[in-house]
């Protein structure tokens, strides 16, 4: 592991104390301070107002009890999240995750994560991030609207177009988006768009928003192979996922010419060399909520479903792991670098551990990180806001032009920084030092609060 800074150490041990066993937060922090090391001795000003301290402490955390009932008539209950992280750009802003595995840890590593995103995004949002240990897996319609009814009952009060925008995230989608915003109308008796975005088009919703995260990482990543010389034109990439993220950047890296060899879910993963038919799964995933192995039995030549193993071990020249956190080990690194991986980008948050990053740095692999690389998601949430705002709704070429002209932007804010702070092509530097300036500067501002 990379020695820290002094100051910085003594900020990550007093973190961890803090913050015991929640191991997701510790991993996301200590990335941002080991980038952070030169910031120290050219910015002695954030030091001295205690300004990293501060970041890494949420400014509200709310946990809450979310009883329901389920079809056969017996009380469930599960736990709530909502982590106000850093209000310094704009409200909080970051989605909902529903997840057996959600605890307090998870939604901490992603609230911190959104904060330099949403920064580095160029819009006026601060970082938050929320969710449930609920499973919607195997849960009827009917029992996910009292879920979601149950979980904004208590949300209502803590959220709103200047304080906390909550959308999606994994086990949050359309559907639950409308649940949540239909109870928050119905508590609060206000047609109040902007308090949540990822909206269905009929109900105050913008373009692109479901399609953002996914085309976002895919025009993130023809920029780095731009920045060397490559083009995705030609290329085959590996999409970890089946998931929203995953989907729209199949469909993108197809826009711009590329193949999509291999996709995954939970339980295995799909080759298809000719190229994997997007509309399948879609139509799968999507619409019947099913499995990735019935990929196969409809497509038939040619494809075939591998149960348990790595996505990772088909070769490819772009891997976009677009499915969860620490989902791509070092080994999975050693065997994309063996099989000549041009460029690793991340669409879902942190599914990297820090030795596979460091395996990509080292053997020279263009690597985009989450916090910049899948911004495009929240970058187009902001540009719903905007719509809401003025009452107005874009069409889609316009829309899409916007994400577009947002994620060069960032690439060239990522690419310039690190440049500045002499790690040319270290996009990790360039994202956490670009996005942590911008907060910090305002927090300098506001003096202590
Ligand atoms: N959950 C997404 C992310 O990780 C989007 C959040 C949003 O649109 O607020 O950035």
């Amino acid at each position: 592991m990379p020695t820290l800074h002094p100051r910085l150490a003594s900020v990550f041990d007093e973190l961890v104390r803090r913050n015991p066993g929640e191991v997701e937060f510790h991993q996301a922090a200590r990335e941002v301070l080991e980038s952070l090391g030169p910031v120290v001795v050219t910015h002695p000003q954030y030091a001295e107002a205690e300004i990293i301290r501060r970041i890494c402490e949420p400014e509200r955390q709310i946990i809450f009890r979310v009883p329901w009932v389920d079809d056969s008539g017996q009380v469930q209950l599960n736990r709530g999240f909502r982590v106000e992280f850093n209000s310094a750009l704009g409200p909080y802003k970051g989605g909902l995750r529903f997840h057996p595995s959600v605890y307090l840890g998870t939604i901490k590593f992603l609230g911190f994560e959104q904060i330099f995103k949403n920064s580095l995004s160029g819009m006026p949002i601060g970082g938050g991030k929320g969710g449930a240990d609920f499973d919607p897996k195997g849960r009827s319609d009917a029992e996910v609207m009292r879920f979601c009814q149950s979980f904004m009952t208590e949300l209502y009060r803590h959220i709103g177009e200047y304080t906390d925008v909550p959308a999606g995230d994994i086990g949050v989608g359309g559907r639950e988006l409308g649940y949540l915003f239909g109870q928050y109308k119905r508590i609060t008796n206000r047609y109040e768009s902007g308090v949540l975005t990822g909206k269905g088009l009929t109900w105050g919703g913008s373009q692109v928003r479901t399609e953002a995260t996914g085309y976002g990482t895919v025009y993130f990543a023809q920029e780095m192979l731009k920045a060397r010389d490559r083009a995705l034109e030609g290329s085959t990439a590996v999409i970890s996922g089946s998931g929203n993220v995953a989907i729209y950047a199949a469909e993108k890296v197809y826009d711009l010419g590329g193949t999509v060899v291999a996709m995954s879910d939970s339980s295995g993963y799909i080759v298809d060399p000719t190229g994997v038919d997007i509309h399948l799964v879609k139509e799968i995933k999507e619409r019947r909520r099913g499995r990735i192995s019935e990929y196969t039995d409809e497509r038939g030549s040619g494809a075939r479903f591998i149960r348990g193993g790595s996505v990772w071990d088909v070769p490819c020249d772009l891997a976009l792991p677009c499915a969860t956190q620490n989902e791509l080990s070092a080994k999975a690194a050693a065997s994309l670098i063996g099989n000549g991986v041009l460029a690793v980008v991340e669409g879902a948050n942190m599914p990297c551990t820090p030795d596979a990053v460091r395996a990509f740095q080292e053997a020279g692999v263009a690597f985009g990180p989450g916090k910049a690389a899948n911004a495009g998601g929240v970058a187009t949430s902001a540009l719903e806001m905007q719509q809401n705002a003025s009452r107005d709704s874009w069409n889609f070429a316009y829309t899409e032009e916007r994400l577009h002209v947002i994620m060069r932007d960032i690439h060239e804010r990522c690419a310039t920084t690190a440049e500045e702070y002499g790690a040319p092509g270290n996009y990790v530097v360039g994202a956490n030092i670009s996005g942590f300036t911008k907060v910090a500067d305002a927090m300098l501002a506001f003096g202590v609060i």
